[in-house]
């Protein structure tokens, strides 16, 4: 009943156990929060509750979605980035960006609620976030992600995401490219692009597709229900896209939260995007890499095995999860 998966994209592997379903509460539902609407920092009407505004998107009723540091923040722009021994180990300092994006300014919405629009106010914002950070040359890495729900990671129940832009391209990030790069060395094409033609050849994993985008299950999805929006047009990042692709991003999105909730219902997850790493010269990563967003239900907690031997276990096949979306 089960297997391993290899996964191409990340070189790692993944079990599929579909017994694991059948263990009591192995879906945790719905979040509840210590939630006061009165004491919420990213409220309209509150906005000196936050740190002084980087950003913001906005329509003749006022702000859309708006960028502030975050006041609790991991890495300071600051901070310096010296590397220092320290006997046998080294430490640097905390130099970087970190900052939250409010994505709208009603308490209760969340991306399952947002319109078309929303997504796209979003995302325009995000792209100008990316476009501003690369500015500085000091930055060489951009991570945006969102935690929804307290099992993903979230402390406060209005909607919003986080941008930590880095020094230095994490160490996972660049595995990850290198491998890119040794394929692209054996094939003369990016990785994405041929994995994106096989499973277009396959159909059974995906989910929709539009003019500029493509949604998918992977075929070794570490968490179940897990999707991939990947690109058709060869974008390493998000700086690169115009007004119509970002368009068709957020038509994309705004289709697949649709979709989840018909299916699962509001559930905890994360979403992380994954653009190639900037200020990097004469580096060939917009060549190798392509953006994408992972969208990460948490649907139930990862434990020992996983954080041992980086090795998932999946509950769900891919194939069943994609029919379910797709509605079939
Ligand atoms: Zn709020």
């Amino acid at each position: 009943m089960s297997e391993f998966r290899y996964c191409k994209l990340n070189d790692c592997e993944v079990i599929f156990a579909p017994k694991r379903l059948k263990r009591p509460e192995s879906f945790i539902s719905e979040v509840s929060y210590a939630d006061d609407v009165n004491q919420c920092p990213f409220e309209k009407g509150r906005e000196e509750y936050t740190p002084k505004e980087i950003d913001r998107m906005e329509d003749d009723q006022g702000w859309r979605c708006r960028v502030v540091p975050n006041l609790f923040n991991a890495l300071g722009i600051e901070d310096d980035f010296t590397s220092q021994k320290d006997g046998f180990f080294e430490k640097r300092g905390g130099f970087g960006a970190h900052e939250v994006v409010i994505e709208t300014p009603d308490h209760r919405k969340q991306m399952f609620d947002f319109s078309k629009e929303d997504f796209v106010y979003y995302l325009t914002l995000l792209q100008r976030r990316c476009r501003s950070l690369k500015k500085d040359k000091r930055l060489h890495y951009i991570s945006i992600f969102k935690n929804s729900g307290q099992q993903a990671g979230a402390s406060l129940i209005h909607s919003h995401s986080q941008i930590m832009a880095t020094g230095k391209v994490p160490a996972e990030i660049e595995k990850k490219i290198d491998f890119k790069r040794q394929y692209y060395k054996r094939h003369a094409r990016a990785l994405m692009d041929d994995l994106i033609y096989d499973e277009k050849k396959s159909v059974k994993r995906i989910v929709e597709e539009n003019d500029c985008f493509i949604a998918y299950c992977p075929y070794a999805s570490q968490f179940a229900f897990e999707t991939m929006v990947v690109n058709k047009k060869g974008y390493s990042c998000l700086e690169q896209m115009d007004f119509s692709d970002l368009h068709s991003l957020g038509e994309m999105l705004h289709s697949l939260f649709k979709r989840y909730r018909e299916v699962l219902g509001e559930f905890a997850f994360n979403m992380l995007f994954f653009t190639a790493p900037i200020n990097d010269g004469e580096n060939d990563s917009r060549r190798i890499y392509r953006f994408f967003i992972r969208i990460v239900p948490r649907l139930y907690n990862i434990a020992g095995f996983e954080l041992s031997t980086g090795v998932y276990i999946n509950a769900v096949l891919p194939e069943e999860a994609a029919k379910q979306l797709r509605g079939d």
